[in-house]
Formats: structure tokens, sequence, C-alpha cells
């Protein structure tokens, strides 16, 4: 009998091996991680099948297996078979697709236990005991264990000064006490859980129409304006499922991972949640995992990467903020976890329920061909009313470091009724630049085709894409003038023109340079919510996810940038963040108001946003990509190249082009062109783009480019990478 075994390389076949000794087929099951020698390594592996009948490769040269580290099987017939089909959608080599399912130490070979943490207790014989005259040390562990009701952890015990171990065998020996694990709910046994909202009726029907699809597949698309309660239809929706007994899982992009969503989630639920964030060691990861895989858990948060984690009892997915673009990753395995999470669901035969204020048009297009059925939440929930928007046309107007008069006007009157001010700009730092006023010389990076972005706080000039810093130089390096002026404007430079403009009204800048260390994000939300700030600065970290009862006023300095950007998405992109930011305001009993500052008051995108809502935009934006055959009316590909020399990047494409004209397929090609960023950390980036109608065309032929593409001495120059269904053409 022969192994076939999937290893995390990127080698797009399987490896053959030698059972292990003793393995009878009973043992074997597909999916299961094994452990093989692989070149001079030990790796884990993943057991795709295995043959009656041999090898192309003589039995003698055939090595043996090490070990089949699961038994059962870890993931279900119907994961294996969701991580095949990711493997051949995206082009990606199997055992690195399925390596991602796993947590890092499952993929290092740890075994899947979960190391719960272990307590010293009374058995029932200690709790009925009388201690009598007892060894000093031996009372004291008896009181204390008395007192906590799940016993003592032995980090506990390990951290005192004296030896704990001599007096608790002493009791153990007694049948007294003894040691066992605690599988860590988190809960506190007299915790209750906190009743619904009483749903209205846009939210009943979108609920019911989901829980009468539980047991089977079926997509649903959620259109619910922001504040119109999507979350509170999921709260119910999971409540049902845990009712049935299923298990749950809700994905959002990491940054919607809140606090305050993850609080709404554990008062409504007295059950064990496992959370999936970025801030989890590997073995709080490993234990979140295998809490869901064995089915304690029965609810799953997490971002992303989560998508595909094993479920014992799968009753639901849902995805929030399904248009959000971090659910496609942008590296390695380049799988959008929206699209996976609908595979997963059908093949899981369980409902896939997508969320959001401002669909992607691919979903809207799915919706419309019946794919998915379309739910609608026209209305903000209780009682706020939806906000007023103003178009303020800054080209005749003289900007105070980016503020118009009609904006600071607004600002001041929003003070005076003590409400608090939302002001968005999209750019961190000071300002994305600096420039000579004598020459015109401006600040660029020396190993990127970008401006170098001036960081005040630090006097630095950072890159933004290759992370290279330098102090920022004293006198212009092209002429030796001395008069180096920012250029244009970031949050930080925001911060102090509002200190200016605004003495002593606190204000508080939120973006990723001062949320970089930990929990100062969560000290600053906090702040907002007992209002010790009035002006809130920030980037798109914090038009998401996040409610501020008392913001009224929502300004977005510049809407202009994504107005006219060769990125055939940037419409949509910016239709979506100005509703999202715009959903910021006026969340409670108080109206909210938004300011769009633009220099392109007429523009087609801003006025029908604001006049027929995000529907009408996305009815113009889906006819307008249907008339060019862009997606989602069409499919892409993407083949990038980067190499040290341009002409390298370039010939491996121009290979793959030619390669591609030889099969006669008529996918639509397009390039090779220099990336949108050409020049990046010192290497030069190319990219081909490959369109048609239809996919199989498309996968037929890029089927065919991966056979070769090893082959080619190009790619000893370059190194390339396939990205199935690009969201960001660079
Ligand atoms: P979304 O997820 O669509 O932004 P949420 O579920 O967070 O909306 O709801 C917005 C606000 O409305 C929350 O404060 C929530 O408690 C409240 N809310 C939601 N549903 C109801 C309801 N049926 N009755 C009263 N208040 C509700
Ligand atoms: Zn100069
Ligand atoms: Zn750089």
């Amino acid at each position: 009998m022969i192994l076939k075994v999937a290893v995390p390389v990127p080698l797009r076949h399987s490896f053959d091996y030698l059972p292990p000794e003793n393995t009878s087929p009973e043992d074997l099951q597909v999916g299961a991680r094994v452990l093989v020698p692989f070149g001079r390594r030990q790796v884990v592996g993943f057991l795709v099948g295995w043959d009656e009948d041999g090898s192309d490769i003589p039995r003698a040269r055939l090595k043996t297996a090490l070990a089949v580290l699961d038994r059962p099987a870890l993931l279900s017939p119907d994961d294996w078979e969701v991580l095949l089909w990711a493997s051949r959608y995206y082009h990606h080599p199997l055992g690195e697709t399925v390596a991602s399912a796993f947590p890092v130490l499952l993929r290092q070979g740890r075994p899947a236990s979960r190391d719960l943490p272990q307590h010293l207790c009374l058995t029932e014989e200690g709790r009925r005991a009388e201690a009598g005259k007892r060894a000093a040390r031996q009372t004291l562990l008896l009181d204390w264990m008395r007192q906590q009701e799940s016993g003592i952890p032995l980090a506990e015990l390990n951290a005192l000064d004296w030896d704990w171990r001599a007096p608790a065998r002493a009791l153990i020996q007694r049948g007294w006490a003894s040691i066992v694990e605690v599988a860590p709910t988190g809960e506190s046994p007299e915790r209750t859980s906190e009743p619904a909202l009483h749903l209205n009726a846009e939210q009943a029907s979108a609920f019911d129409a989901v829980a009468a699809a539980l047991g089977s597949y079926a997509a649903f698309l959620l259109e619910g304006v922001t504040g119109s309660g999507k979350t509170e239809v999921y709260l119910q929706l999971v409540s049902a499922v845990l009712e049935r007994g299923g298990q749950a899982m809700l994905l959002l992009p990491e940054i919607g991972l809140t606090p305050q969503l993850l609080e709404r989630f554990r008062r409504r639920f007295a059950v064990p949640i496992a959370v999936f964030h970025s801030g989890l060691n590997e073995p709080e990861r490993l234990r979140a995992w295998l809490s869901v895989q064995s089915g304690e858990s029965p609810i799953l948060i997490g971002a992303r990467s989560a998508v595909f984690t094993p479920m014992a009892r799968p009753g639901l997915i849902i995805l929030d903020e399904e248009h959000d673009t971090s659910f496609k990753q942008q590296e390695g395995f380049r799988f959008s976890a929206r699209d996976v999470a609908v595979m997963r669901a059908r093949r899981l035969g369980i409902p896939i329920l997508l969320g959001s204020a401002t669909p992607s048009l691919e979903s809207l297009n799915n919706a419309h061909a019946g794919r998915y059925r379309h739910l609608r939440l026209l209305r903000r929930a209780g009682e706020a009313q939806p906000p007023v928007f103003r178009l303020v046309d800054i080209r005749a107007q003289k900007l105070k470091e980016g503020l118009s008069r009609p904006l600071i006007d607004a600002i001041e009157d929003t003070l005076a009724r003590d409400e608090q001010v939302l002001l968005f700009i999209n750019r961190r730092g000071f300002a994305p630049t600096v420039i000579c006023h004598a020459c015109g010389w401006v600040a660029g990076c020396r190993r990127c085709d970008a401006r170098l972005v001036l960081h005040a706080g630090d006097e630095k000039l950072c890159c933004h894409h290759c992370g290279h810093e330098q102090p920022r130089p004293r006198a212009c390096p092209a002429c030796g003038a001395s008069d180096l002026r920012p250029l244009g404007l970031g949050t930080e430079r925001l911060e102090r023109a509002l200190a200016q403009q605004f003495p002593g009204v606190p204000a508080l800048r939120i973006d990723r340079d001062s949320t970089r260390r930990k929990g100062s994000l969560e000290d600053m939300l906090e702040d907002i919510h007992q209002r010790r700030a009035n002006i809130l600065i920030g980037t798109q970290m914090l038009a998401k996810g996040h409610h501020f009862p008392h913001v009224t006023l929502v300004a977005i300095l510049d809407v202009d940038a994504g107005l006219y950007s060769s990125d055939f998405r940037a419409g949509e992109r910016t239709a979506q963040m100005i509703l999202q930011v715009a959903g910021r305001a006026g969340r409670a009993e108080r109206p909210g108001s938004v300011i769009l500052q633009t220099r392109h008051p007429q523009h087609p995108l801003l006025l029908r946003l604001i006049r027929q809502g995000y529907p009408g935009f996305a009815e113009a934006a889906l006819s307008e990509r249907q008339a060019a055959a862009l997606p989602p009316f069409s499919h892409q590909a993407l083949f990038r190249a980067e190499a040290t020399g341009e002409p390298a990047a370039r010939s491996l494409l121009e290979r793959l082009r030619a390669i591609a004209a030889e099969t006669g397929s008529d996918v639509t090609l397009l390039g090779p062109a220099p990336a949108p960023l050409p020049r990046k950390a010192g290497r030069h980036r190319c990219q081909l783009l490959l369109q048609h109608d239809a996919r199989a065309p498309l996968h037929r032929l890029l089927g065919h480019l991966l056979d070769r593409i090893d082959t080619l001495p190009e790619t000893k120059q370059a190194r390339w990478s396939l990205d199935v269904d690009p969201l960001d053409l660079y």
C-alpha cells in the first residue's frame, strides 16, 4: 500500500510514501496529518489517499512515513472537499492550502490535545470530611479549596514560595483531593444571559427567512443600513442555531472584532465562545480551534482565516461587512473568505448569511441572479434618524489646514451643543510628503516608486510600502535650500490644526500609529464613550464597527481621491467608505449630519449616492460594469512577477502570454504592464491580467500555464504569483 501525502511546499503534486509499520487501512483517513521525511527534514503533511497498486517510483526508493498523527482525522470529509476545491479554484498547492486550515502548532505536529489548565480540587469525600487536626499546610490547602468552586489552578500553586506538592500529595492519597483538567469556559456559573430585543417587522422577516432555512444550504444577502439592527438579527439567529444543537460561525473583518461586539455576544450567550483574533498566542489559538472542532464551543467569532475551522455540528455561517476587502487574503494563499464561506456552507448543507450596509457589487449581482436571497433592512432600529448629507464645494475656498469655513462653523455649532465631531481622513502621518519650496524637489523612497511620508511626532520620513525610515533632512538634497515644507494633510497635521482652531477642546487621534500599543485602542474608545474627547480624528480604523452615540457631525475631508482612479473598483470603494463613515453619525436620539468636502460637487457618483442612497448608486455602477464587461460580469486572474530588473519580470509574463497564444484560448490577456507601484523595496513589478466572461475557459488556461511555469527558465530570475479574482490590481 502506498500513501499519497500533500506536503506544505509550493509544489503542485502529492508525494508517495510507504505506510508506517503496522498500519492497517482502518487507521487511515483522508485529511489526517502524517509525519514524513522530506529532504533532510521531517514535515507534517496531509493524507490525500492511498493506493493498493503502488507508485510510479520503484519501491526501493520510496521512503516510509514516520507516523499517522490523527486517527480519526481532524477534518470531516466535507471540510476536506472544501479544501480540495479551494486548492483547485485558487490554483494553490494542496499541501499549503490544507495547512492554512490548521493552527500553527498542529502544522508543527503537536498532538490535538488542549493542554487544559489543571486545578487541585476537593473530591466529594474531601468535601464531606472532618479535617480534624492536620499539618498546617494541608489545612491551608483544604480551606483554600473550600473557597474556590473550581479548585486552585496549579499555576497559582506553583507561584507560591513554598512547596505545595507534599501536602497536596497527602490529601490526594487520603482521597480528599485530586488534580483535574478544567475547560476554560470563561463563564461564571451564576451568570444569566441577557434577553433578546423585540425584533421590528423588517428584522423579523429577515430572521424568519434564515431561520426557516436552517438544516440545508441557502445563501442570503442581508442589506441593512448602518444601525438597522443587523447584529441583533445575527444574535437571534445564533440563538436559534444553538437551540437546535448546532454551532454558528461569525466572520468579521479583523478591525470589526471590537470589544463592544464581543461583549454583546458574551452578554447574550452563557456558553463558551471561541474568539479568533490576531492577539492570540499559539497555544490559545490551538485551544480555540479544538474547542470548535470538538464541538465544545458552539459559537466561533473570527476574522478571515477562521473560515476553515472545522465544526463538529455546523449550523450556520454569518459573514458581516461582506464587502470588506480584508476578506481577501493578499499574499500567499490568495483566497476570498467570503467565497470560501459560501462554498463551505453549500458543502455542509447549512445556510450562509452575508451582511452589509453597502454590499459588494458581486454579491448584489448574485442576488439579482437569484443565487442569493436578498433581505433588506431599510430603517434604523430604535429611534435613530438617518443622517443628512451636505456637499461642501472647496474649489473657491481658502482652506485652513484642510478645513473649510462651513466645516469649521459646523464643528463649532456641534461642540456648542456638547456633542462630538468625527473627522475622517484616510492618511496617517503628518503629511504625505515634503517638498522643496525653492526647486520643487519631493522626498521619494530610494527603493520604491513612492513618496516618503512625513511623521512629525518623531520628525521622520517613512515609506509606507517598504518600511524605510530616515531623519527629515534640514536642507534640500537637490538645491541646498532650507525651505522644505510639508505637502498635503495627514492625521497628525489635522490634529495639530484642530488644537489651534479649537484650543482647550480635547481631541483624540485614532490611527495605526496612535494605537500601536496593545490596549490603547480600547482605552481611546473608552475615552470617547466617557466623553473625555469631543473631536475625534481617524482613519478607516474609526469608520468601521464602532458605535458612537454622541457623535452628531461627521466630516470626510477629501472624498475626491477615490473619484478619479484607474482602478475600476474605486467608485464602489468610495461609496462604501462614505456610507460607512456616515454611519457613525447620530446613532442615538439626535440626528446626525455628514459633510463631504469636494472639488467635484457635480460628480454623478456623489450626487446619486446622496440622492438615492447606496441601492441607487449600486444599480448604476452595476450597469456600467456590465457595459464594460468588467467583474462581476466577467472573471479575472492576475499573474504578478517581480525581479531585480524590469526586463526579467516582464519576460516571464511575455512567455506566459506566448504560451497562452499557442493554446488558442479565447481568454483576453492584458499586459504585461508595470504594476501600479512599479518598484517596491528595490524590486520591479509587472503584471498580466487574464479575463473571460466564463470561469471555465479562464481556469482551463490557468491550469495549462501552471503546468508549464515551473519548467520555464525565466522563473529563475523572477518571482511570480497568481491571484484568482484579484481585488487590488497591484
Ligand atoms: P447594525 O448591526 O445594523 O449596525 P445593530 O444591531 O448594532 O445594527 O443595532 C443598532 C442599534 O439599535 C443598537 O443599539 C441596538 O441595540 C438597537 N436595536 C437593534 N434592534 C433593535 C430592536 N428590535 N429594538 C430596539 N433597538 C434595537
Ligand atoms: Zn530644492
Ligand atoms: Zn519604500
